[in-house]
């Protein structure tokens, strides 16, 4: 969200500062142009004043009309007339023309200061030509005087006045030119700025979607429960190390499997049927619920019990599963070790106390017969004392083995502890349970012992039957024992059933 945030601002941003760089050159060439513009037009117009101002000093000075005039005096020729009075005529124009020139009010001034004093020789000239023309010389030179002093004056200051200015104007737009040099550097610099901050952003949220990236990749890879990444048809697309070593198949080979491979033949059908309704829509199934403990199917083809937790996700307009799996061997395996007894491979006490509970209840609820066989090996501690304690423990697989035979396969036996044994029978009622009691001591006792002396058993029974309403498990056991300790008093290697301690001969 942030980075996204980040994204936005930095596009803005560099959006912004590159429409302004074009913007500014635009405006830096626009003004560039007008300069030019502005430059040749005025430079022009100096330069037809400044080339007036010459034609107005060669027509009206000591070589154009003064000249003519004086030799006009001196001679009376009319070639001299003439020349002056063509003289007048192109300073008269020259002065014209500067007056429609765009000058300043003290250049006009002056202008009109010449163009009176031109006037004036002019009225005089043809003053000579019309009254003076006989006069001498001197006389005509003294009559015909003009005080031309003002006239010099004005034409010194329109010299020194139009023709800098064009030098002016030159350094003006040069000042000018200068400082927008400055600004079109910068604005020139700018998209080059705009350049260098792009690649930073790009560089800087790059690295930032490495990390993550790289972050989640590590998440997935070290998460010690298998993790399967697939698409909505059970295409297995990713799979951490965890997941190889559950199922034994490589990475490549995973990511070329569907998630039903992996699992027990018998349940496929039903998992595309289920796969298929439950990736239709987000949602997720935790570990904890029941129905999660599948068989799973490894590379070598053995099954597994497998606890899978399932989420599944809407992707890009599609639906994508990620399933956690965790390896329950182990744990299966301890709670196996747990319930068993380590040397008969037998169900230890805690797991028989669990039976006991379960059958009593059963029995009570549906009025059903059980029978409970508590069996003691006899004088076992002599067989420890006589052949040593590893032909005892001998002794107890033999017997564990010998009650695995002949008991049925709904029977649950187990090592009550010691030399002691539990045999919970269910529906066995008291008169089967004694008849089988004697059996299993009967073949116990011609077991092929490697012994000097054979082994014997007692064992003390209680049943539950569909008359009998009363009765835990605790009172169920009590009575096994009292009537195993009933067995022992009477001599050993035989049985004895609570009940016929009350009421002799329950069976013939
Ligand atoms: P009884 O006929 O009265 O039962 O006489 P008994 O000698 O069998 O006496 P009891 O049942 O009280 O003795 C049980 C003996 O079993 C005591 C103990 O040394 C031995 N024992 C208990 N657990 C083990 C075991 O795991 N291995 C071996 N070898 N002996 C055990
Ligand atoms: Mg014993």
């Amino acid at each position: 969200m942030a980075n996204k945030t980040l994204n936005i601002i930095l596009s803005f941003l560099c959006v912004s500062m590159l429409t302004l760089s074009v913007g500014y050159s635009v405006y830096q060439a626009n003004f560039v142009e007008e300069l030019n513009d502005e430059w040749n037009a005025e430079s022009q117009e100096q330069v037809s004043v400044a080339l007036e101002l010459a034609a107005l000093e060669r027509a009206f000075g000591y070589l154009g009309f003064i000249h003519h005039f004086k030799n006009y005096v001196l001679r009376r020729s009319d070639f001299y007339y003439v020349e002056a009075t063509r003289s007048y005529w192109e300073a008269n124009d020259a002065l014209l023309n500067l007056l429609l020139a765009d000058l300043s009010e003290s250049n006009v001034n002056d202008i009109v200061v010449i163009q009176g004093t031109l006037n004036e020789y002019f009225r005089k000239l043809n003053e000579i030509y019309l009254e003076l023309k006989l006069e001498s010389a001197t006389d005509v030179d003294k009559r015909v005087r003009v005080d031309d002093n003002q006239a010099r004056e004005a034409l010194i200051r329109l010299r020194s006045g139009l023709i800098p200015n064009l030098d002016q104007h030159y350094k003006s737009a040069n000042v000018i030119n200068e400082s927008n040099n400055v600004w079109l550097y910068v604005s020139n610099s700018f998209p080059l700025l705009v350049i260098v901050l792009l690649a930073i952003a790009v560089s800087v949220i790059t690295r930032q979607l490495f990390y993550r990236l790289r972050e989640s990749n590590v998440i997935f890879n070290s998460s010690p429960d298998g993790c399967i990444y697939a698409d909505i048809d059970g295409n297995i697309l990713r799979a951490n190390p965890a997941a190889t070593t559950i199922f034994g198949y490589s990475m490549i080979e995973l990511q070329s499997m569907k998630v039903e491979d992996l699992m027990d033949a018998s349940l496929r059908s039903e998992h595309i049927t289920y796969r298929k309704a439950f990736s239709e829509t987000t949602r997720t199934r935790l570990m904890s619920d029941s129905s999660t403990e599948v068989k799973g199917l490894t590379k070598s083809g053995d099954t597994k019990p497998l606890s899978i937790a399932i989420a599944s996700f809407e992707y890009e307009n599609t639906y994508r599963n990620i399933a956690i799996i965790r390896d329950l061997s182990l744990h299966k395996k301890l709670e196996k070790e747990s319930q068993y007894d380590l040397l008969t491979n037998l169900r230890n006490r805690r797991a028989m106390e669990q039976h006991l509970d379960l059958e009593v209840k059963r029995a009570k609820r549906y009025g059903r017969n059980m029978s409970v066989l508590l069996i003691d090996i006899d004088h076992f501690k002599e067989l420890n004392d006589s052949e040593g304690h590893t032909a005892g423990d001998e002794g107890l697989v033999m017997t564990a083995d010998h009650l695995r035979n002949v008991f049925r396969k709904v029977d649950h036996i187990g090592r009550w502890g010691g030399d002691e044994f539990l045999v919970i029978c269910p529906e066995l009622s008291a008169e089967d349970a004694i008849c089988l009691a004697d059996r299993v001591c009967m073949r116990f006792a011609k077991l092929p012992f490697p012994w000097r002396t054979p082994l014997t058993m007692s064992i003390g029974i209680a049943s539950m039957s569909p008359t009998r309403v009363s009765g835990s498990l605790e009172t169920l056991f009590d009575e096994a024992d009292k009537a195993l300790y009933a067995a022992k008093s009477q001599g050993r290697n035989r049985q004895q059933h609570f009940e016929e301690l009350r009421r002799p001969k329950l069976a013939n």
